[in-house]
This record gives structure tokens, sequence and C-alpha cells, in this order.
């Protein structure tokens, strides 16, 4: 008799379903020609404090060089604590993960079950989507609206039923640089406690918030703070992506779940950068790092419409997200755009489609990361206007 297995296919249906890096084959490109990047978000700005090069070092030499506390090294989880300001207690409340990619995929297993619905608003971190695809929640989208990228309050409401597990939120956003207001999360808020629905808000890029635009953390906000998970990351605020040091801030009770996730998923990050990292006092908010990366959003600003671009002003976070449409007049789509723009004028920026639930919806669409050198900045716009 011979065995014949139901499935055909060596790859689960879920593992299929994952798209990718749509970016992947332009970066090779790129790279390969000496284009400037202002496509992914490797930061170029700020620089890498050198102490916290030397802290490295110096723990790799003191012996740091085996498994930490899963739930991330002890004066980490402080600093982190004391950086976040919300009287978070680091025992209890603070993970330390593999960049906050784990983090976000940690929190949606131990919030959500297969075939739940998870309510997202697009455009958003695409990463965000195919999360919730992977662990078999069913997203519901919220459609934002340009230019300003708001959503129709008519719309959230509609989008929570009662299979309704979880939100995921971005502020500053990735793609769309929206910061979403107080009234905006007391809105959610509402909806949340009326489904008992959990809260799951990346603030990666809470340090960069705008002109009067001020970041709000759902723990800040009352029927969010009870029933939040806030994903973090040192990516960008400490310019260490490589480091992958990423957290997750969460009640007493959700914390001991995302633990038990994490201790499967990565049991921890490397312990000799996690020393580094705390002892290597963290700040957060920085005045001068705020006002420097808003220098950097006016340039990419002034360069991106002078081209022909329009777009709302950037609140916060270190993308711009524009409008192509007057450039391209309707006969290319923003992915012939900007390969069009690498062959050009050697910049290489991302087509907006991945980021919307329906790619077509994104055909007008680029964003382009601003966190960046000026002269980078410059020397782009140089190359696109010849200037
Ligand atoms: N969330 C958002 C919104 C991001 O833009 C990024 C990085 N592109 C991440 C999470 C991932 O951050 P990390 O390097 O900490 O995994």
């Amino acid at each position: 008799m011979t065995y014949s297995p139901a499935h055909t296919s060596p790859v689960s249906a879920r593992a299929s379903a994952l798209s990718g890096n749509s970016l992947t084959e332009l970066l090779v490109l790129a790279r390969a020609g000496g284009a400037i990047d202002l496509a992914v978000g490797t930061p170029g700005y700020p620089d890498i404090s050198g102490g916290m090069i030397a802290e490295a070092s110096g723990a790799m030499l003191a012996g740091h060089n085996q498994y930490e506390h899963p739930a991330g090294e002890s004066l980490l989880r402080q600093r982190i604590a004391d950086m976040l300001g919300d009287g978070a207690d680091p025992q209890t409340e603070i993970t330390v993960t593999a960049g906050a990619t784990e983090a976000l995929y940690v929190a949606l297993i131990a919030s959500v079950d297969p075939d739940d619905e998870v309510v997202l608003l697009s455009p958003g971190y695409e990463q965000i989507t195919a999360a919730v695809g992977l662990v078999g929640a069913r997203p519901r989208f919220v459609p934002l609206h340009a230019p300003d990228w708001r959503y129709d309050p008519a719309d959230l409401a509609a989008a929570f039923t009662p299979r309704t597990r979880a939100i995921v939120l971005n502020t500053p956003s990735n793609p769309t640089g929206r910061v979403l207001s107080r009234a905006e999360l007391e809105e959610i808020a509402k909806l949340c406690e009326h489904w008992d629905v959990t809260v799951i808000c990346d603030e990666v890029y809470r340090d960069f918030a705008f002109d009067g635009n001020r970041h709000v953390s759902i723990t800040d906000v009352p029927g969010l703070a009870e029933r939040g998970i806030v994903v973090g990351s040192l990516s960008k605020s400490h310019a260490i992506s490589g480091w992958r040091l990423g957290f997750l801030r969460a009640d007493p009770e959700r914390t001991a779940a995302l633990r038990r996730v994490h201790e499967l998923t990565t049991n921890g990050t490397a312990a000799p950068l996690q020393v580094a990292a705390g002892r290597a006092a963290l700040t957060s908010g920085l005045a001068v790092v705020t006002r420097e990366m808003s220098r950097r959003r006016d340039v990419a600003q002034e360069i991106f419409s002078r081209l022909g671009m329009t777009f709302s002003p950037v609140e916060g976070g270190c993308f711009l997200f524009a409008d192509i449409s007057l450039l391209t007049e309707g006969r290319q789509d923003c992915g012939a755009f900007v390969r069009d723009l690498l062959e050009r004028s050697g910049v290489l920026i991302v087509p907006g489609s991945p980021f919307f639930s329906d790619p077509a919806a994104g055909a007008q669409y680029v964003r382009i990361a601003f966190n960046r050198r000026i002269e980078t900045l410059r020397e782009a716009e140089r190359r696109i206007v010849g200037v």
C-alpha cells in the first residue's frame, strides 16, 4: 500500500502566502549601481554612539557571552522602563526582544487565535499585515484617506465585530508619517473597550514627532492603557538596527504570556549587546535628535515637492509618503516610476503599493526614507534635479 499524504507541497499554506520582501531585487540593483538608498529604514542618522560600541566589545571581553535572562538583561529592562517614563515595572512589564519584528509577532501570537479578526489601518507597515496572516488571523482593514491619511470614524466602527480580538496601530506611522492624535486614540479606546479587544501599538518612532505633533503612547490613554501592548525598538532611535534590540511593554498578565511565547521564539537576543545598551544610559526624545530629524524631513519635503510630488507635511517618523500622479499623469505605476528614477538618477525609493490592503490603491504613491545625513539627501537632490 502506498502512503499518499493529503498535502502536495513541502511548504505550509501560511508560509506560501508570504510574498517576501518586495524591495530585495531593487536593493541588489541599487547597490550594484552605487545608487543612493532612500528606500530602507536603516538609519543614516542619528549616528551610533561611540560609547555604546565600546560597551559592546567590553561586555564580550568581560564574559557576557552566554544566555541572558530570557525576559532581558535586568539593567536594560530598567533603562527601557526609565526611557518610557510611564511607571512600567521592569520585573513584570518589560520584555526585551530581537527587535520590534519579533515583538510584533510575539504580541500577535500571545493575543489572537487562528481565525480571530484583527483590525488594521491601510496603508500600513507591511510586516504587520504579514504577521497577522502568519499567525492565522484575519485582517479587517480600515482605509485611510489621502492626503492626510485619516480614517472615517464610521469605517473604523464598522471594522469591529464580535470576532475582533485585537487592533494593531503604528504611531508615528510607517509609511504615512501620521501621528495619531489623543482624540483619535480615545475614539479607538471606546471601541476597544466596547468589544473587549487588545490593542498592540508599534511605537518604534516615538521620538520622531514634528511641529506641534506630540507622540501619545497608548499607555497614556485610559481604555487603551489597561488592554495594551506597546512594541518598541532601539533600531532607529539609537541607530543600532543590526543589534536587534526591541521590547514589549504590557501588564503583568499579558507579559507572562508574551514571555512564554518569546522563550519559544528566540529565548532572547544577543547578551553582550543587551549589557552594552543597558550600560550606555539610554535616552529618548532627545530634543536635538528630534530637531535634527525634523530638519531632514524639511529637506526631503523640499526636494521631492520640487520634483513634483505632492503630500501632506510629515507629522512624525522617518518616511515621506508622496503622491506621484502629477508626475506620471497616470502613465506609470509606482513600481515603474521607482525603476525609472533608479535608472535615470541613481536614487532608490520604495513603491507604495505593498503598504495597501489593495495594492492597486497604492499605485500612485512612493515612500522616501529621510533618516539620512543631510549631505546624502542633498546628493540625491543633485542627482534628481541636477542642481
Ligand atoms: N515597526 C516599524 C513601523 C518599522 O518601520 C520597523 C523597521 N522598518 C520595525 C517595526 C522593525 O524594527 P526592528 O528593527 O526593531 O525589528
